[in-house]
């Protein structure tokens, strides 16, 4: 599986190539770091290191400032 990450915010997006909703979630997520640098990498690559951006919204929030 492939994931839409942004280098600057350690935040992710897995793409789902067949589900119309998830296009929306990309677009969202490519709108909000538009002006940061996005990459393409495999799923595997972001665990442990990227957040999940659409998990955010909904609870649990790992991070510690
Ligand atoms: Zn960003």
């Amino acid at each position: 599986m492939r994931a839409r990450a942004c280098i600057k915010c350690r935040e992710y997006v897995i793409i789902h190539p067949n589900n119309p909703l998830n296009q929306e979630t990309i677009k969202l997520f490519e709108g909000k770091h538009r002006t940061h640098t996005l990459i393409t990498l495999d799923l595997e690559e972001v665990r442990g290191q990227y957040t999940n951006f659409q998990k955010k919204e909904s609870s649990e929030e790992e991070e510690s400032d």
